[in-house]
């Protein structure tokens, strides 16, 4: 059955290794991050058989149901209305607002267990965190005094709303506040946790990142790709994941519609170039499934458009195509997303 999402698992596997061996040297250790591929189970198989230090989803549906034995850390900030899900379902979260973690102390407390807290700090990309300017050793020094929450160090993220790159200047202000809890709460830290794959360019170039022992890492595992400046990883697959669609018609049109244009799908008002008559094929996957910005052919082919069904390609330079043809894809990190999370494609784990 097509639309098919093709998933390497031992691809996956090389990835993880590859990661390991840019990790250990530096000190790091690294929390696999599954929330792309909805901690599909095959590959949550693959990430318990290598061990990373963690598991990290964002979601607490997929911690729920993730089968391992690793620590899992739960990286959205919990809602106030889970608190109960989130010390059962992760042994650690990250969070940035007391209000919840006391009400995770109270929860742990009913369990009868201590829940690990990583407390996030913004150091300018401005999304999740405590502002780095504010007092955040005395933040620290209330959490680590809750009786069923167990203060396991910091975090931070960058280049996610704001974009903020991770250099030494930036990491700097992180290293600083680190320091401060430290002294406040006169011990070291047991995690200091950087930010995503937008770290690994420069774990590459200087082989260390401040004073982070800690990063959190999914889509370069998934799409060998790091995300400060969008470069594939050099030895990383950038294939784990492959879309497969079939071609449903192929026809021989114009390539600019005839009539008086109003409205297309969505309420778009779309633009047309004139190429003449065009080899056309519809491919049987839409936005329900993916948007076609979020898809690169690896078949030679151009994609013109798309409603909720279908995604129209220009085959011209694909003479042997005809209908049941399969052709290929990789996806961005956003069509991975929804590739994922589209019950009408396929999952086959190979
Ligand atoms: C998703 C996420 C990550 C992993 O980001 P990637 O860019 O996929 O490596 C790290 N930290 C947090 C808080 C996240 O939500």
């Amino acid at each position: 059955m097509y639309p098919r999402l093709i998933v390497d698992k031992e691809k996956y596997r090389h990835n993880l290794q590859k990661l390991k061996d840019l990790c250990d040297p530096a000190g790091l250790s690294f929390m696999a991050v599954t929330k792309v591929f909805r901690a599909a189970e095959p590959l949550v198989e693959i990430i318990n058989e290598e061990a990373p230090g963690f598991i990290a989803d964002s979601r607490v549906e997929n911690l729920q149901k993730m089968q391992t034995d690793l620590p899992k850390v739960l990286l959205r900030l919990p809602s106030v209305h889970a608190a109960d899900a989130v010390v059962e379902a992760a042994d650690i979260s990250l969070n940035s607002e007391v209000e919840t973690i006391h009400r995770l102390d109270a929860a742990a407390e009913k369990l009868g267990i201590t829940h690990g807290v990583i407390l996030m700090v913004d150091i300018g990309d401005l999304r999740e965190g405590v502002y780095y300017q504010e007092d955040v050793p005395s933040l620290a020094k209330e959490i680590d005094a809750m009786q069923h929450i167990r203060f396991e160090g910091i975090g931070t993220n960058l280049t996610c709303y704001g974009g903020v790159l991770p250099t030494r200047e930036t990491l700097g202000r992180l290293d600083r506040i680190k320091d401060d809890i430290e002294t406040t709460l006169g011990r070291k830290l047991a995690v200091v946790s950087g930010g995503n794959s937008s770290h690994l360019h420069l774990l590459m170039q200087e082989r260390s990142i401040g004073s982070f022992d800690n990063l959190r890492i999914g889509e370069a595992l998934a799409l060998g790709r790091e995300t400060a400046y969008g470069e594939i990883l050099t030895g990383f697959h950038d294939d784990v994941f492959v879309l497969e669609a079939d071609v449903i018609e192929i026809k021989d049109k114009p390539s600019l519609p005839e009539g008086k244009i109003g409205m297309a799908a969505f309420g778009r008002k779309p633009k047309f170039i004139d190429k003449g008559i065009m080899r056309r094929a519809i491919l049987g996957i839409g936005e329900q499934d993916v948007v076609p910005g979020d898809l690169q052919p690896i078949d030679d082919l151009d994609l013109l458009g798309s409603s909720s069904d279908h995604l129209i390609a220009d085959v011209s330079r694909m003479k042997n195509l005809r209908v049941g043809s399969v052709v290929s894809f990789k996806p961005t990190y956003g069509g991975l997303l929804s590739l994922m999370t589209s019950d009408y494609v396929v999952k086959a784990y190979v």
